[in-house]
């Protein structure tokens, strides 16, 4: 018995259609991965990482968990980190969060269980440093988008501090930080202006 038969068919058809448009696409694929940026986003399915930024399959190398969070002990996004700086040579990274998150938002409430309220804790104490400000704001919905903000300029600013993106720059590789955030509401993304390409002195 297959499971799932709709989306390995649906897996066949797209094959078809990019061997159609291009028959040298997956023998391309194969002989070398060569993206120019690292996406580090949200795992929610509303923000698909190379659909949004328009780039095909090998463009996006691609790091997704809840809350587009990097961690120094988190062996997955470091390793993702360090692949990608050192040996794929990339040239950007973009952190890339969303309105409207439920990682976000759930470090607004009650504490959950472990694993979640683990992962949720590093959110928790970005919106502790941020209270004055967001206490300021109208109402929970204005405090839960500019977290949303907040994390990604967090993620951007430990990012720029791990030994991978520092060392990169000390020797001195192009690779610059950038902090996004995607709109569920109409699509968009928006540049949050927190760009660097070197190291602060
Ligand atoms: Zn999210």
């Amino acid at each position: 018995m297959r499971y799932l038969p709709q989306l390995l068919l649906n897996n066949r058809a797209w094959a078809e259609r990019q061997t159609g448009q291009d028959p040298d696409f997956f023998k391309r694929l194969c002989a070398i991965q060569k993206p120019d940026h690292l996406w580090i986003g949200c795992a929610d399915s509303r923000v698909p990482a190379n659909e949004i930024v328009g780039l095909p399959p090998g463009e996006l190398f691609v790091h997704r968990n809840v809350g587009n969070i990097v961690r120094w002990d988190d062996q997955n996004c470091l390793a993702v980190l360090q692949y990608a700086v050192d040996v794929l040579q990339i040239s950007h990274i973009i952190v890339c969060g969303h309105y409207r998150c439920g990682g976000i938002q759930a470090a607004f409430g009650p504490p959950t269980t472990d694993p979640l309220e683990g992962w949720i804790a590093h959110i928790r104490t970005i919106r502790q440093t941020h209270a004055g400000e967001l206490a300021a704001l109208p109402d929970e919905d204005a405090r839960w988008q500019r977290l949303c903000e907040l994390n990604v300029m967090e993620q951007v600013r430990i990012l720029r501090g791990l030994p991978t993106v520092v060392q990169a720059w000390e020797r001195g590789q192009q690779l610059a930080v950038h902090g996004w955030i995607y709109d569920l509401r109409n699509g968009l993304l928006r540049d949050l202006e927190v760009s660097i390409n070197t190291a602060l002195p």
